[in-house]
């Protein structure tokens, strides 16, 4: 049964079911199955979810269970795997099966894989080819011969910021001035960009503050038609309130927009949640007001070792979020690339709208860069490990260079 064949079928199980109907995983994709179980005219009897901070909450006033306890009050339901969205799915979900065989489960289980598909081809109802968008679902940084996964992308469609962190992890208070991206030519960049990848799991539209940028609407709606993007996001700091208009519309192209709470910085927050709620877009708050941050660092040189420059670039590189597409159409891996006095290695960057490059050029670029052992940026970071520092600390003015 190839990929399509097996997700149809699942679905047609949740569809039909008079089963209880668990959600594993209280996360983002467990919220984005509370969309798809809507459009089935289905609700969900309670979440699972292995951490224990979550067990005894409710999300939309859904209970959230242990497994244990999930699995011993309805061990015949069907469980829908909720897991590892922006991480390798095959081993999380090897281990949340072998659980479930642990635990004499002998339900139905719906795969991570099906509530994908599902949110992005009945919910948002893409007009996209169904049989990339189940090759991309599996990507997670494969580098082939002559293409590439990726699990993830960030658009930085605008360099504004309603805010000026002094640790922001995107540089925004110490690159150029803000700079918007121009919207042909983010679009046609990043179209660019997956003619010559498999695909991406999760597009981020990113900033600086996205809200600020005039053509957010239309660069999700062209991203929206591209085969092999799978999930577009939108994340935000909660400073702006958009029009219940443009969150109407940009609900046909987003999955999720994940809203970073920055305590009384993020003034329009609570309304923003309630708006999202009103159009159907699925929201995920992370408080980023109470937890120590980590602290950037300057941007002097250090002279590591090879060593030492290596252990500090794997250390990032674990997470697999380092792939992003700048305002002014850049393929980088790291934001220490923009700040103006570091000194980059021209092969480490891919200006994805220089026409004197063909697509074999850019592919044989991209595949290089993805296999660096580091950045010449990384040469100018104190690294990110351990040292914090309070969180969303304002910075007056901008650094001149
Ligand atoms: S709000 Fe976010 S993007 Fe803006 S400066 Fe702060 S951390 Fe950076
Ligand atoms: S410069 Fe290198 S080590 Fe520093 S944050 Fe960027 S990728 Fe990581």
């Amino acid at each position: 049964m190839n990929f399509e064949e097996q997700t149809i079928k699942e679905l047609n199980i949740l569809k039909n079911t008079e089963k209880p109907i668990i959600i594993v995983g209280a996360a983002i994709l467990g919220k984005m199955a509370l969309k798809v179980l809507e459009y089935y005219n289905k609700k969900a009897i309670c979440f699972a979810d292995n951490n224990k901070a979550l067990q005894g909450k409710k999300i939309k006033n859904i209970p959230i269970y242990s497994m244990k306890d999930a699995v011993r009050f309805y061990s015949d339901g069907v469980f829908i795997l909720c897991v590892a969205i922006r991480k390798n799915i095959v081993p999380a979900l090897k281990g949340i099966k072998k659980q479930l065989d642990c635990l004499d489960f002998n339900g139905d289980i719906i795969s991570p894989y099906s509530i994908i598909y599902a949110s992005q081809i009945k919910v948002l109802k893409r007009k996209i080819d169904s049989s990339k968008l189940a090759n991309a679902i599996e990507s997670f940084s494969v580098i082939h011969e002559n293409t590439c996964k990726l699990p993830h992308l960030d658009i930085c469609v605008t360099s504004k910021c309603s805010l000026n962190c002094k640790n922001c992890s995107a540089l925004i208070p110490y690159r150029k001035p803000g700079v918007d991206a121009d919207r042909i030519e983010i679009v046609k960049a990043t179209k660019k960009l997956f003619s010559v990848i498999d695909g991406v799991r999760w597009l981020q539209l990113f900033g600086g503050e996205p809200f600020l940028y005039k053509d957010l609407l239309y660069v999700a709606e062209q991203i929206s038609k591209i085969d092999n993007a799978i999930i577009i996001s939108i994340v935000t700091n909660g400073t702006i309130l958009p029009t219940k208009e443009l969150l109407s519309e940009l609900s046909r192209y987003v999955s999720i927009i994940f809203i970073s709470n920055y305590g009384v910085l993020s003034t329009k927050l609570k309304e923003f949640v309630e708006l999202c709620d009103k159009v159907g877009i699925v929201t995920n708050i992370t408080d980023f007001s109470k937890q120590p941050w980590i602290d950037m660092g300057n941007f002097n040189k250090r002279y590591y070792s090879k060593d030492q420059i290596t252990n500090i670039y794997n250390e990032c590189k674990k997470d697999d979020c380092l792939y992003k597409i700048t305002p002014d159409c850049k393929f980088i891996l790291c934001e220490r690339q923009l700040i103006p006095t570091i000194e980059n290695n021209e092969d480490e960057i891919i200006e994805l709208n220089d026409n004197t490059m063909d697509l074999n050029i850019i592919i044989n670029k991209l595949s290089s860069i993805l296999r660096l052992p580091y950045i010449s940026a990384c040469d100018y970071c104190k690294s990110l490990i351990e040292v914090k520092v309070p969180p969303a600390v304002q910075v007056q003015e901008k650094l001149k260079f």
